[in-house]
């Protein structure tokens, strides 16, 4: 199935991470869509960064609940910016709530017992937003524009929550000069056969893509206006920095990132990263969206880059990685069918966080399914319902009542290394043991004879009791018809 697939409409993991946004609601700032002509997101255009910055202005001086600040120039002389958004009465009491902020982080000393009661309850959770510090990675950057808008002009009770608890910080780019170098040169190569080529320049002037690894040397101008709202003046307790991951693997990747993790990270932190990057993925999900990814590709171990060196000053630090467009131009990509060596076939998606309103898809043995717990839909597709199915695995149970439970005669559907346990519990096995007790070698023997089709997560694992004789009695009887990494298909040759 081929689709193209745009980088409009918006729902981003921005959105998802403040809250729910419903639309509707008016305001005396414009839209997006009026003040630039086109939408966001749309086909081939991009938003250069100084009308970025007057949009921003705008929405500060149209709407009581954003406040603009620019903290600097950056290396090549434009403004670097951030927003506060927040209910009108918290942004009039913005230097009580930092004072609070500072307390809660130890600055001054540890806040005395009524102090710390004080922040409870009336604290607000502080948020930072960072966005497309790797400026090919344009897509976060597009996306605040609209982001704003909706914060600035939305009378849904959800967006009036998120203000009254919320003290929004963003950063629309943490690189503005690499945003008007990308931005110019795609327009100056759109509707040519070179509208997507790579800048033949560094998007930043001095440290190009290694802009994101400065946070514990501060060596540039931007990493120093970062540091900036991160440990001086707002210490935010969740820090979302928004990437872009190519157009070749899933859709998104979100907290928590892999194995192994640092020990010198309180515990705390990566618990609550894994939170809240699986409530954007729940929620995503429950939009519909699929191709999301976690525990995968980034690693919690390395702190080096933006968000991740939050945890080092207890702070929860997202990272969100969306598939890539072409910067703005369209892109097609093919579904992959399934099947061991099928191509890895990435969907595209629009602009950053924009990609998350489409629909992605990755090749369906591996990538596809990396987001899932089980390969259910490809199992399903293999084996007919009402086969006797034999599982190796607990975590294969829900689908083996989906299959046996049409049909009696199946084998039970058992936990195999549970069962081997509760069949001695005086002796538990150590996985090698060997040889396993003859009548449970003899109790599989039965299971294989009465089943259809086996699905095994490892093929002869020590999940099962495999003698060298159980082991040719079902090479014999049994061949492979489907296998991914972890799950192989075995079908019963009668
Ligand atoms: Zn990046």
């Amino acid at each position: 199935m081929k689709r193209h697939l745009r980088h409009a409409g918006l729902l981003s993991a921005t959105l998802l991470i403040a809250g729910a946004i419903v639309s509707g609601a008016s305001g005396s700032l414009q839209s997006p869509e009026q003040f630039l002509g086109f939408k966001v997101g749309a086909d081939n255009k991009l938003v250069r960064w100084d009308k970025v910055v007057e949009y921003m202005k705008l929405a500060a001086a149209g709407s009581d609940r954003v406040r603009y600040r620019e903290l600097g120039k950056t290396s090549g002389g434009n403004p670097f910016i951030a927003l506060e958004i927040s209910a009108p009465d918290t942004l009039k009491n913005l230097d009580r709530y930092k004072q609070m902020e500072r307390k809660l982080y130890f600055q001054g000393g540890a806040p005395s017992d009524s102090e710390r009661d004080e922040i409870f309850r009336q604290g607000k959770v502080v948020l930072l937003i960072t966005c497309s510090i790797h400026a090919t990675e344009i897509g976060a950057t597009q996306m605040s524009v609209e982001l704003v808008h909706r914060l600035a002009t939305e009378d849904s009770p959800e967006v009036k929550k998120i203000l009254d608890n919320v003290i929004f910080v963003l950063v629309p780019s943490l690189n503005p000069d690499g945003e008007i170098l990308v931005t110019d040169w795609f327009n100056k190569n759109v509707g040519t056969p070179y509208e997507a080529s790579p800048i033949p320049y560094l998007y930043h002037p001095y440290v190009g893509h290694d802009n994101n690894r400065d946070m514990y040397m501060f060596t540039q101008k931007e990493s120093e206006y970062t540091a900036q709202l991160l440990w001086h003046d707002w210490f935010p307790s969740v820090w979302l920095d928004e990437h872009q991951q190519g157009s070749n693997g899933a859709r998104i990747f979100v907290m928590p990132a892999t194995d192994p993790i640092n020990v010198n990270v309180h515990p705390l932190i990566y618990r609550w990263n894994g939170i809240l990057g699986q409530s954007q993925a729940a929620a995503l999900e429950a939009a519909g969206k699929e191709g999301i990814i976690y525990n995968a590709t980034y690693t919690n171990f390395w702190e080096g880059a933006m968000a991740w060196s939050g945890w080092w000053h207890n702070q929860i630090g997202l990272l969100t990685e969306v598939a890539s467009a072409r910067i703005a131009a369209p892109i097609d990509q093919q579904r992959a069918g399934s099947g061991r060596g099928a191509q890895r076939g990435a969907f595209l998606v629009g602009l950053a966080v924009i990609a998350l309103a489409v629909h992605q898809q990755v090749k369906a043995d591996d990538a596809y399914l990396a987001g899932a717990y089980d390969d259910s839909d490809v199992v399903a597709a293999i084996v007919p319902i009402g086969s006797c199915v034999v599982f190796d695995q607990p975590d294969r149970v829900l689908l083996a009542n989906r299959f046996t439970s049409a049909r009696s005669g199946c084998p039970p559907v058992t936990d195999p290394y549970g069962s081997y346990l509760a069949a001695d519990p005086a002796d538990p096995p150590p996985r090698q043991k060997l040889p396993p007790p003859a009548a449970y070698v003899e109790q599989w023997r039965g299971y294989f004879d009465a089943s259809d089709f086996v699905v095994l997560g490892v093929p002869f694992s020590s999940y099962l009791p495999w003698t060298s004789e159980l082991e040719a009695y079902f090479t014999a009887r049994f061949q492979l018809v489907y296998n991914t990494s972890r799950t192989y298909v075995y079908v019963h040759a009668r």
